[in-house]
């Protein structure tokens, strides 16, 4: 269809195909020249970049959370609560001491390392019931899932993590890029453990 309006339009107007392709070319300068300076456009970008920016910090979340229970153990497998903003993330898991600085430490490393491994984040999209059998209360969180949620996103790094999350996430774990904690609260009051963190460039 298209190529034979080309045809029509080449003979009506008798214009050479070289014609065309330089007009082609001008206006892919055009849109280049709009890209750079339309603010329109700049902003849409900025904001697609910023999306992309928490959907990195969201996944990085999931990974960080495997290196903790990794570390610490399974007595620390309970979200209690989870923020990201820009490439700022905060994990509070339900924890009963202070990490040592070795083990803050070790979960840094061992994050790292899953991203430099690449391993695919995957989703899958179940019956709550086919999930709860097929994942048990490990995909959950403190938080609950309100019970008329009756289809559940199941997002699992093999061997790592799985979380129950309805959220986007990075194909891969790779995508996330470096991890780096900033710091790390235990709130005795509540055996509540925070870990602060960025993800870097
Ligand atoms: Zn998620």
């Amino acid at each position: 269809m298209f190529l034979s309006f080309i045809t029509v339009f080449v003979k009506k107007r008798k214009v050479s195909v070289s014609f065309l392709r330089e007009k082609f070319y001008k206006s892919e300068k055009a849109s280049s020249f709009l890209r750079e300076f339309s603010p329109g456009f700049t902003r849409g970008m900025n904001k697609g970049m910023q999306m992309m920016e928490e959907v990195r910090t969201h996944t990085a979340l999931h990974i960080l959370k495997g290196a903790v229970v990794k570390v610490l153990g399974e007595r620390a497998k309970w979200t209690a609560s989870v923020y990201w903003s820009g490439n700022h993330g905060r994990l509070t898991v339900q924890f009963d001491r202070k990490p040592t600085q070795e083990e803050i430490e070790e979960i840094e490393r061992l994050a790292n390392e899953k991203v430099q491994e690449n391993a695919p984040v995957e989703v899958y999209e179940l019956s709550r019931d086919a999930a709860e059998e097929r994942f048990g209360e490990d995909m959950y969180d403190l938080f609950p899932v309100p019970p008329e949620v009756k289809t559940l996103r199941v997002v699992v790094i093999e061997g790592w993590n799985v979380n129950a999350c309805n959220k986007e996430h990075t194909k891969t774990t790779g995508e996330v890029g470096e991890i780096k904690i900033r710091k790390v609260r235990f709130r005795r009051s509540k055996n509540l453990l925070e870990i602060s963190f960025d993800v870097l460039n």
